[in-house]
């Protein structure tokens, strides 16, 4: 592996979060810019909600190449940019900023990145119905991509309002999400996408309500949590024979697709997979 070397040369990418200092994607990118070879540095910059709009005007005064952006500025970010691109307008959120010429351009790399690893993992979408479980901005990103590839989507969150109102803007059906509704769809699905936080750490016990006798042998269960990388919900559906994506697939591959648009070569996927799954075990 090539050390860093910090010149008059060097070229700067990084986040904007706040907090920021759990995030893997220094690592990450950083491990895939020394295997391109490029004199790039990626850093972690903790901004408060309030310093963001100086944040950007730096970025603009600096010539910082691109950002990524994750919780809180992912919305607030919107108005302080030159354009969008479709994803980000459908979606709602710009997790990453690159440049086009001379104009400031948000994106929203999550939903690309999802079908990425859906496609990677040997699942093909188009056409399917799906169960997303969730309604929060990791939801709105796969209801975006999913309806993208003509999908039937089915969505259920715990909070159902939100469940209704994304399922309005993406043409699905809202469903409740207890045992006994979802009862009456299982056997329709061909694929579940996990969006909540259930089974995260530190509580790895929970799940969201499954009928693992109910759903068709050949359904495929994805969960976008990726601490841990096997959540409890993914050892069940590989206990019952169906076919599992983890959540370190869309991290990659979200990640990918920032690091393309912001120096146009292609991702180094597997180290930066290598990376990540590393820093999981720390
Ligand atoms: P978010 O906007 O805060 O949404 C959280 C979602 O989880 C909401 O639907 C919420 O339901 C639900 N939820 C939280 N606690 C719950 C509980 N105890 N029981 C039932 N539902 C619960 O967060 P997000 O950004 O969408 O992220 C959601 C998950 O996806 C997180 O685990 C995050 O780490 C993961 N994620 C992964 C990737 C990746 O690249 N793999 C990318 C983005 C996010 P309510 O509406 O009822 O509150």
């Amino acid at each position: 592996m090539r050390s860093v070397y910090i010149d008059a040369h060097t070229q700067l990418v990084g986040v904007l979060g706040y907090p920021v200092r759990h995030s893997l994607s220094p690592a990450m990118h950083n491990a895939a810019l020394r295997k391109v070879g490029l004199n790039w540095v990626y850093l972690a910059f903790e901004v408060p909600p309030d310093a963001l709009p100086q944040a950007i005007a730096g970025m603009r005064g600096l010539g910082i190449r691109g950002l990524n952006l994750t919780i809180p500025h992912k919305q607030a970010v919107i108005p302080l940019v030159d354009g969008l691109t479709e994803a980000a307008q459908r979606v709602g959120a710009v997790n990453t900023l690159f440049w086009d010429g001379a104009h400031l351009v948000g994106d929203n790399t999550d939903a690309e990145g999802f079908l990425r690893a859906l496609r990677e993992a040997g699942v093909e979408p188009a056409g399917q119905t799906v169960l997303i479980l969730g309604a929060g901005g990791a939801a709105r990103a796969v209801a975006y991509a999913l309806s993208q590839q003509a999908c039937t989507l089915l969505i259920a969150n715990r909070t159902h309002d939100r469940a209704e109102l994304l399922a309005k803007a993406f043409h699905a059906q809202a469903i409740e999400m207890t045992h006994e509704a979802l009862r009456r769809i299982w056997a329709d699905v061909d694929g579940i996408v996990n969006c909540t936080a259930l089974g995260m750490t530190p509580d790895t016990e929970s799940m969201p309500p499954v009928d693992w006798n109910l759903i068709p042998n050949d359904a495929w269960v994805c969960d976008l949590v990726y601490r841990p990388v096997q959540t409890r919900l993914l050892v069940e559906a590989q206990q019952h024979g169906l076919k599992t994506i983890d959540g370190i697939g869309m991290l990659v591959h979200q990640g990918a697709l920032a690091f393309e648009r912001w120096t146009g070569c292609p991702a180094p996927v597997a180290v930066m997979r290598d990376t990540l799954k590393r820093s999981d075990r720390r």
